[in-house]
């Protein structure tokens, strides 16, 4: 099990949510419709890589994605009604990849099944465990990301282009889960997803979050 740390302490996730279709520009990219209420999925705890960790290709599938993500942990446990609300929720930020075989996917979307083969396998959800603690000094609407591939630019991130942002998020989630500490929430990918190729080194960076970096198998 991948430790979290924040503000000095440590929190052991059980369940990671992950937010689908939420940057218009990458919802284009992928031909899908945008959603009138947010697309919720999940992985379990054994997706979590840590920085510094060498990725693996899972063998079940050819066209493996990276999307890079804003990353919140939940520090108490509640079910918010209101964006307002869910701040207190927030324990701390950080970047975290959506790993995602891409041809596994198309092949279940087009049937109408569930994404865990595409998305929730061994490994599929790098993360940098040391989060920022969240304090009403960061602006959740304000952050700014990147992906960098082998020195570069793939993905660069604004979390005021979510179509629903983070405090949303967590309302969403809460109506169907109590939230918990330790709950981790995926909050959705920019444009610019694409191929992952052995022994790609990937790093993702924040002047707000940090940077984290993961090299992927030859
Ligand atoms: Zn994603």
């Amino acid at each position: 099990m991948t430790p979290i740390i924040c503000a000095g302490q440590t929190y052991r996730p059980e369940r990671i949510f992950c937010i689908g279709r939420n940057y218009v520009d990458h919802v284009q990219e992928l031909n899908n419709a945008i959603p009138t209420r947010p697309v919720i999925f999940m992985k379990p705890a054994s997706s979590l890589v840590p920085a510094n960790q060498t990725l693996t290709f899972p063998t079940h599938g050819q066209e493996l994605h990276q999307e890079a993500e804003v990353v919140v942990l939940v520090g108490k446990s509640g079910r918010p009604q209101t964006p307002a609300e869910a701040l207190a929720y927030i324990a701390g930020l950080s970047l975290g990849l959506d790993l995602t075989l891409r041809d596994v996917q198309n092949e279940l979307k087009n049937k109408g099944l569930p994404w865990e083969l595409a998305k929730a396998f061994d490994g599929s959800a790098p993360i940098g465990e040391q989060f920022v603690p969240y304090t009403s000094e960061i602006d959740l609407e304000k952050l700014t990301f990147t992906c960098h591939f082998n020195g570069e630019l793939r993905q660069q991130g604004d979390t005021s282009y979510m179509m629903f942002p983070i405090a949303q998020q967590l309302v969403a989630i809460a109506q169907a889960w109590e939230l918990r500490p330790g709950d981790l929430i995926y909050t959705g990918t920019p444009a610019g997803v694409g191929v992952i190729r052995p022994g790609d080194m990937i790093v993702l960076a924040s002047p707000q979050l940090g940077s984290f970096q993961w090299v992927m198998a030859n």
